[in-house]
């Protein structure tokens, strides 16, 4: 199963990539936290990366594909996998067909208000050692704003503040349409609501996409 998962940022798309994860054992490869990483260890990559995250706006296509392509060459996607972030624009899903060859069986697409975006993005703090996603109000650690399993500070990612936030949302609908129109002509978008609650949402995709799978 090569899926994508696409929506605007705050979808939710790394939380149901986590979940169907874990459910059908297939390996989630998220552009924003290899690019994070990237920019953690100050890599070559990472410095000319950083700007572009901090200010909301997208990497340059080259450098994102050129990535992805070397993590689609690793031997653990045999079974498949689930793809959160990218493609973000037309150029990179041409591109992640060429690599591919085969193309991809299916993007979800994750349509979620605006609303429903700011107010996840804003108030989501994260671990900053093992990336567990808590929010101030519908998820919040259980002590001190420390993470529950690792008793470390949480922290608020920079690109989390609602104006850098309002301007990634910006950048996502400038992209999106050429994206959902691409895989909608290929016949393999599936619309999911990520407005609803988490579970609610991998039950759908689980039920409607993996089907038999599980
Ligand atoms: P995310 O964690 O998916 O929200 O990504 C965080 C940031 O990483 C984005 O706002 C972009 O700056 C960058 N990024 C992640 N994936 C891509 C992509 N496919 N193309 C360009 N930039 C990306």
């Amino acid at each position: 199963m090569k899926l994508i998962l696409f929506g605007p940022p705050g979808a939710g798309k790394g939380t149901q990539a986590k979940l169907l994860t874990k459910c059908f054992k297939l390996p989630h490869i998220s552009t924003g936290d290899i690019l994070r990483n990237e920019v953690k260890n100050n890599t070559d990559l990472g410095r000319q990366a950083k700007g572009f995250m901090d200010s909301g706006k997208l990497v340059p296509d080259t450098l994102v594909t050129e990535m992805v392509k070397k993590r689609m060459a690793a031997k653990d996607l045999e079974k498949g996998f689930i793809l959160d972030g990218y493609p973000r624009t037309v150029s990179q899903a041409r591109s992640l067909d060429e690599i591919l060859e085969t193309g991809i069986d299916t993007a979800v697409y994750l349509s979620t208000s605006e609303k429903v975006v700011v107010q996840r993005l804003t108030g989501r703090r994260v671990c900053s050692k093992c990336g567990t996603n808590y929010h101030l109000v519908n998820m919040p650690p259980k002590k001190d704003m420390l993470c529950d399993q690792c008793q470390v500070p949480l922290y608020q990612r920079p690109d989390d503040n609602e104006a850098t936030v309002r301007n990634r949302l910006k950048v996502y609908l400038e992209e999106s349409s050429g994206v959902l129109d691409y895989y909608r002509k290929q016949n393999k978008l599936e619309n999911v609501s990520g407005d609803l609650d988490s579970e609610e949402v991998c039950k759908i995709i689980s039920k409607n996409i993996f089907g038999s799978l599980k």
